[in-house]
């Protein structure tokens, strides 16, 4: 365990995540005003109009300075803080993160927001130069900014996405975190003909609500678990509660994340394309059967290339495809055989995540295993840049999770004119999502400032079904947020 002792300041939140990126295993426990010895030491001192910012740990020592009179004195602080425990950090490890201090905030939203205050290159200098972020991390940061703008231009204030949870999987992956129920052996299987009546009653709800606001539907999004886990039948059932209670013809992209291979059947593809569906995602995450089988995937290589040829067979043009650089066992070399052959299937989109290890992963819990070491992943990362870039790809949409191996990004890479629309319009938060089903998050996004609140439905799909008239009365608050913030702001609104 890591003491983390901070002197003459609480910037706690920011220092544990500094930390956390240098040794993401161990545990952090944040002590006040000790003596440093055995502890990491963050300390801030005034000493008449200079603040001085150590950090400290067993002899070794980093220092800075800042003016007490500069604006934004917080903040600068906070930056310094920071910098100076990473500098000590990196010199006792030897390790230079990639994305230098930036931890815990979403890259191209910050280099939005920078380069409308500096312009690009002070935007990309800021990266760099402040954030000691890596040349080519920031120049991937700039280019994910530059795809994304037109996109979150064309999003107006009375915008908004919807999306629809399935938390259910034919079997649970060894890395997941997610509240999703593998149906195997267990009664879950039981909860999803309820708990699809009861997500058609929650659209039908959250329609009337969206209609009554007078909102603009910009695109539709069914993720999970893995939808396409539902039969045919079910998969209608939601799709026309969809239709039915959202104006379908002014979305832009109705994606539904089929997810696993081994749940795609052409019935359920047609039923998809029947409704509507524009967009499917089908994740293989690697195509190495020796991998899949040590993640739990029960399926082979083989079904994604038949589910990926039949998808287009019944009339998809525009597929996305999920990797995961990092998954136990897998290597570069495997990995770049994989990255040749999803380019091979010549995809509109391929999402290459780094794998992320959230404590309650069975991965970590249980089968304490080691996920492929960061140097490898940052090989993998590079060589998946690469060779998307070669075939024609561009970056458009970006995230970074915590815990993730190696402390890298997950990065959306597609042909031009087929940017994942949710992926943005969710990822930078530019305009509301309304969500329906067991762990969907709400959120309400005020166009006039970076206000964003949640509503949170319930995690489980047992307290789903149990209490959801519950849910009722919790989505009665996005009147209200429309009332507080927006209508009021919207004169032309009736
Ligand atoms: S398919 Fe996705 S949601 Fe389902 S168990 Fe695997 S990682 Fe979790």
């Amino acid at each position: 365990m890591i003491l983390l002792n901070l002197q003459g300041h609480d910037f706690h939140y920011e220092a544990e995540n500094i930390v956390r990126v240098f040794y993401p295993d161990e545990q952090i426990r944040v002590v006040y005003d000790e003596p440093p010895q055995g502890r990491l030491t963050s300390r801030m001192e005034k000493s008449g109009n200079i603040f001085c910012l150590t950090a400290q740990w067993d002899g070794e020592t980093q220092t800075d300075t800042l003016p007490a009179d500069v604006p934004d004195l917080a903040a600068r602080q906070e930056l310094m803080m920071a910098t100076t425990l990473y500098r000590l950090l990196s010199k006792r490890t030897g390790y230079v993160p990639a994305w230098g201090i930036l931890t815990g905030v979403r890259p191209s939203k910050l280099m939005h927001t920078l380069t409308r205050e500096m312009g690009d290159e002070g935007a990309q200098r800021y990266f760099r130069d402040t954030l000691l972020v890596r040349e080519n991390k920031t120049a991937l940061a700039a280019a994910v900014a530059r795809q994304e703008a037109p996109i979150l231009a064309s999003s107006s204030r009375d915008s908004y996405s919807l999306y629809l949870s399935i938390p259910f999987c034919p079997s649970r992956c060894s890395y997941c975190s997610f509240v999703s129920h593998s149906i195997t052996g267990s009664g879950a299987k039981k909860l999803i003909d309820p708990y699809v009546g009861l997500l058609c009653r929650e659209l039908q709800q959250t329609g009337e609500i969206a209609a009554s606001l007078g909102l603009r539907l910009e695109s539709v999004y069914i993720g999970g678990g893995t939808p396409s886990i539902l039969s045919a039948a079910q998969l209608r059932q939601v799709c026309s509660a969809v239709a039915d209670s959202f104006p379908l013809p002014t979305a832009r992209e109705f994606t539904v994340e089929a997810g696993r291979p081994d749940t795609i059947d052409a019935d359920k593809l047609r039923a998809l394309r029947d409704a509507g569906v524009t967009r499917i995602s089908i994740n293989p995450q690697t195509l190495n059967d020796d991998v899949l089988t040590h993640i739990g995937r029960r399926h082979t290589a083989q079904q994604m290339l038949d589910a990926f040829r039949l998808a287009r067979e019944i009339g998809f043009d525009n597929i996305n495809t999920d990797l995961i650089a990092g998954l136990e066992t897998d290597t570069p070399a495997s990995f770049h055989r994989t990255l040749e052959g999803i380019l091979a299937l010549e995809p509109e989109n391929i999402t290459i995540h780094t794998l992320a290890l959230k404590r309650s992963a069975r991965m970590v819990t249980e089968d304490k295993a080691a996920a492929t070491g960061g140097m490898a992943v940052a090989q993998m990362l590079e060589d998946g840049q690469h060779l998307c870039t070669a075939g024609g790809y561009v970056p458009y949409y970006m995230y970074r999770q915590t815990r993730s191996v190696g402390n890298f990004e997950n990065v959306g890479w597609c042909r031009p004119g087929y940017e994942g629309l949710y992926n943005i319009f969710m990822m930078e938060e530019c305009h509301t999502v309304l969500a329906c089903g067991a762990g969907a998050v709400t959120k309400l996004r005020d166009p006039d400032s970076t206000h964003l609140e949640r509503i949170f439905n319930f995690k489980y799909p047992y307290e789903y079904i149990s209490r959801f008239d519950e849910l009722t009365a919790r989505k009665a608050r996005i009147k209200e947020f429309y009332q507080e913030y927006i209508i009021k702001t919207t004169p032309q609104r009736k």
